[in-house]
């Protein structure tokens, strides 16, 4: 292999390790720009690659999550990352969780010791000129290359995000309570389901909002918050009826088991095209995981629902990745450039390495003269990139992955035996994948 310019790879987070090590070990010369030790995010707190900013988890390694089926495909895929969570792995269940600073040390050493890699420290406040280019700056990128990123792609698609709701599974709500209706009979008149609440479920719920317990902000995302995206519960703060005017209004929507009007209503909005999932619409929290679970089943139709997601708020910088990259996660007006990681609206440590992977295999191919084929939606890795590339449309947001994102089985299925089904439909069609990869697989360093 001979290039003129190495490939330039910004960020040496998790999707920026995982590129470079991956194109190295193929004998393509990289340069790695990572701000550290001269800059740090807001949120990071060492100087060494591959810092896990907040939890020391990669989530569960149950292949029958969606996140354990990405974890095994990227397993079979030869994920550094993987490789390196597993070596310092602590006892946390079925959850992939590691000891940080061993983790972060052990990708450090290795992509210092890997031939081919050249670290370079200090922010990038332009975007190279020459040569290939992958931008993995992450959720907190900088600044000035923020600024540089928004007059590359156009202002508007620079997207600054900052909440998220939860999303729900279909089959775990409670069709004998909840109902289809858009307000007023808008769209087709049934887009939306909806939960209703008389005056005293009401009032239990708002009594849980208020009293439960919220993850403390750190000093940079306080000033955060859009008055036109505001936590649940720091709007319950501002009186008892404020939500009932706000995401909880129940007019225009009768509920056709009483012909009336709720006292209050949980809207949910379909989150993909199969309906297999519901988001909360404004529901937007900061509330601890459990907590979420606690209260948000205390609304009617929801009490034994299955979260594939839930909410939380963070900075977060992503560019709408929809309209402005193309299946190789390069830039359209500019193929020169890709992007990888949780810019590319991916949400998560797995999914950020995943999207890392992908990003430079698809560009280790076209550098060895041949292309990838993209991963079938079937697969977990397929079903991430969907996302990334699906419609899009202005309100896209980072996922993380879930059954949600896969198309559809087709089939009744209980859900242990959906969830099985899944993982052995992506199986097959992984299989295949690699099959047909023009790209060696790599051993563990
Ligand atoms: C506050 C917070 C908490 C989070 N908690 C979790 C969690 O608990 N679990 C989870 O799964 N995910 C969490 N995430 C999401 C998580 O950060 C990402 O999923 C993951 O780290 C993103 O990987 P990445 O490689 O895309 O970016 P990062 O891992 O953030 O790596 C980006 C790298 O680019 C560098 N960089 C930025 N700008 C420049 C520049 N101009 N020049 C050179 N280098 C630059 C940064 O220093 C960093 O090293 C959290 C995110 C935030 C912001």
């Amino acid at each position: 292999m001979s290039l003129s310019r190495p490939v330039s790879i910004i960020g040496a987070g998790l999707a920026g390790c995982e590129a470079a090590w991956q194109l190295s070990r193929r004998g393509i010369p990289v340069r790695l720009l990572e701000q550290k030790p001269e800059r740090r995010t807001p949120a990071q707190n060492s100087d060494q690659l591959a810092e896990l900013v907040c939890s020391n988890s990669f989530r569960s390694s149950n292949t029958m999550n969606a996140v354990g089926l990405l974890k095994e495909e990227m397993a079979a895929a030869g994920s550094l990352i993987l490789w390196a969570a597993t070596q310092c792995r602590v006892p946390a269940g079925d959850a992939l969780a590691v000891d940080r600073d061993r983790f972060a040390a052990l990708v450090t050493e290795t992509i210092r010791a890997q031939p081919g890699i050249t670290l370079v420290e200090g922010e990038a406040t332009e975007l190279p000129d020459d040569g290939p280019v992958i931008v993995a700056t992450g959720p907190l990128t900088s600044d000035r290359l923020a600024e540089r990123i928004g007059a590359l792609t156009g202002e508007s698609s620079l997207y600054f995000y900052d909440s998220i709701a939860p999303i729900v599974e279909d089959e775990s709500i409670d069709r004998e309570i909840v109902y289809a209706a858009s307000r007023y009979g808008k769209g087709d008149g049934d887009d939306y389901l909806n939960c209703p609440m008389d005056r005293e479920q009401y009032q239990v719920f708002y009594d849980a909002l208020c009293a439960a317990e919220r993850v403390p902000l750190r000093e940079f995302e306080k000033p955060r918050y859009f008055e036109g995206c505001l936590p649940i519960e720091i709007m319950a703060e501002r009186g008892v009826d404020t939500l009932r005017y706000g995401p909880m209004k129940p007019v225009g929507l009768p509920n056709p088991r009483t012909g009336k009007d709720p006292y209050a209503v949980v809207q949910l909005r379909r989150e993909n095209v199969a309906g297999t999932a519901w988001n909360l619409v404004g529901f937007q929290t900061k509330l601890k995981y459990p907590e979420q679970l606690r209260v948000f089943r205390l609304v009617p139709g929801l009490e034994s629902v299955s979260f594939l997601r839930m909410g939380s708020i963070h900075r977060n910088t992503f560019i709408h990745s929809p309209s402005l990259l193309d299946a190789n996660n390069r830039l359209r007006s500019d193929p020169r450039i890709r992007f990888a990681g949780q810019i590319t609206g991916v949400e998560g440590y797995v999914e950020s390495t995943a999207s890392g992977l992908l990003t430079s295999l698809y560009l280790a191919a076209e550098l060895q003269g041949s292309s990838l084929a993209s991963p079938p939606p079937e697969t977990a890795l397929g079903a991430m990139m969907s996302h990334v590339h699906g419609p899009g449309g202005k309100d896209y947001q980072p996922h993380n992955i879930h059954f949600g994102l896969f198309p559809p089985l087709g089939l009744k299925l209980r859900k242990r035996e959906r969830k099985a089904a899944y993982g052995e439909r992506a199986r097959d069609h992984l299989a295949a994948w690699l099959e047909r990869w023009p790209l060696e697989v790599l051993a563990s360093p």
